[in-house]
């Protein structure tokens, strides 16, 4: 078994690669690489007649979920996602580009894994099945969804949660926890801290991103989401990653943005990451499309909080915010509208702000229906825009 260091930087090249530090091995044509702990994390056929096909690559998360990441899909990829790939997920949540019978052909790979982990020290699928769950145990919880921007680090980020669950619970959702939204206490995030250090082990040195969940980290108090980075910062050792750079990913809520003043807001500004990614869901800005969707606001909150994030992206100077709209075929017509009107008339559209556009769970799109309509947006936004299917951890 080779150690081999791959790409450093997580700016995006035309082509799909590898990151950090892995240890591969090349057996019965595919290619498999783990992470410092053994973990499979990447599979790439080394022919272009084996599944799934030249320049698309299978991916493991740190959850146990496995992506294709997709690269001949069609033209205009990078300007769909801003990378040059589509991550899709193999199973959970849906995507137009998802192979129904991609569960059968990744488990040939998986029995080939099998194989692999009885002749080399790397981890097989029971073991896999176990860190899974102990990765659920330490954070009480998994996460269902990651925020768009976190394909910026090819999703290799440490989570942790500050809450759980989120303010809302709108009735369209599929990711939501549930329940009422749970603060976490200061002692349970030390321990998850600690049990996430001991998680990762040797492949801490291949991580410069934490997440911090669940759906909604803004709802614990952004003093308290800056705090738990900046400490999360110092114990993970993330400035001295292999990785170049640091990131900082979380959600917050309409509510949970409003309920802050600007200055409280800009203590995430403050924290030692290079860059702090904020994601809110505004899922429309149209008032009979929010009582539609069950998401329980209104349009002049809606409007407030976008407003608010922009003012926030444009007096921070590491700060990103990014805003999720859904679109659905049934969504009343307004919702287009209203859209159009207001991503096109953004006076002074801040450079570090990112529109994403999601598909409604329950309703399947064509691939190039989807992408026509996404791109119908993107031509109207004066913010850059991008298409997020749900990808989980
Ligand atoms: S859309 Fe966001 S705020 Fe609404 S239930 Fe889902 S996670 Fe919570």
């Amino acid at each position: 078994m080779e150690t081999r260091r791959y790409r450093t930087s997580y700016e995006p090249i035309s082509a799909i690669t590898f990151y950090g530090s892995l240890q591969q091995i090349d057996f019965d044509g595919y290619r498999f690489l783990f992470d410092l702990e053994g973990r499979i994390k990447w599979i790439a056929p080394l022919k272009a007649d084996l599944w799934p096909g030249p320049e698309n690559y299978l991916r493991r998360t740190l959850g146990n979920k496995w992506l294709l990441y997709e690269s001949d899909a069609y033209a205009g990829v990078y300007e769909l996602t801003g990378r040059y790939y589509l991550p899709v997920p193999l199973a959970g949540p849906w995507s137009p580009w998802q192979d129904m019978r991609a569960g059968e052909k990744l488990s040939r790979l998986r029995n080939l894994l099998e194989e692999a982990s009885q002749a080399y020290p790397v981890a097989g699928a029971r073991q896999l099945n176990f860190l899974a769950r102990q990765l659920a145990g330490i954070l009480k919880g998994t996460v269902p969804v990651l925020p768009p921007d976190a394909i910026k680090a090819e999703y290799d980020l440490i989570p942790l949660f500050v809450s759980r669950g989120c303010m809302h619970n709108c009735s369209f959702c599929s990711v939501k926890a549930g329940g009422d939204l749970e603060i976490v206490s200061d002692n349970e995030l030390k321990c998850q801290i600690k049990e996430m250090k001991s998680f990762l082990g040797a492949d801490m040195a291949n991580y410069n991103s934490v997440f911090l969940g669940q759906n909604d980290a803004l709802a614990a108090g952004a003093a308290r989401a800056a705090e738990t980075a900046s400490l999360a910062y110092d114990s993970f050792g993330i400035g001295s990653s292999i990785m170049q750079g640091t990131n900082l990913f979380l959600f917050g809520s309409v509510r949970s943005l409003l309920m802050h003043g600007l200055d409280d807001l800009l203590e995430l500004d403050k924290i030692p990451y290079s860059k702090v990614f904020i994601n809110l869901g505004l899922e429309s800005f149209h008032e009979n499309t929010l009582e539609r969707l069950g998401k329980p606001l209104t349009s002049l909150e809606v409007l407030q909080a976008f407003d608010k994030g922009m003012e926030l992206a444009r007096r921070g100077r590491k700060l990103n915010v990014s805003f999720n709209f859904v679109i659905g075929k049934d969504l009343p017509n307004g919702h287009l509208q209203t859209m159009e009107k207001y991503l096109s008339s953004i006076s002074l559209p801040p450079d570090r702000c990112t529109i994403y556009i999601s598909p409604l769970q329950h309703e399947k799109w064509r691939p190039g229906e989807l992408m026509r309509q996404v791109m119908h947006l993107k031509a109207k936004s004066r913010l850059r825009l991008h298409l997020y299917c749900i990808v989980p951890l």
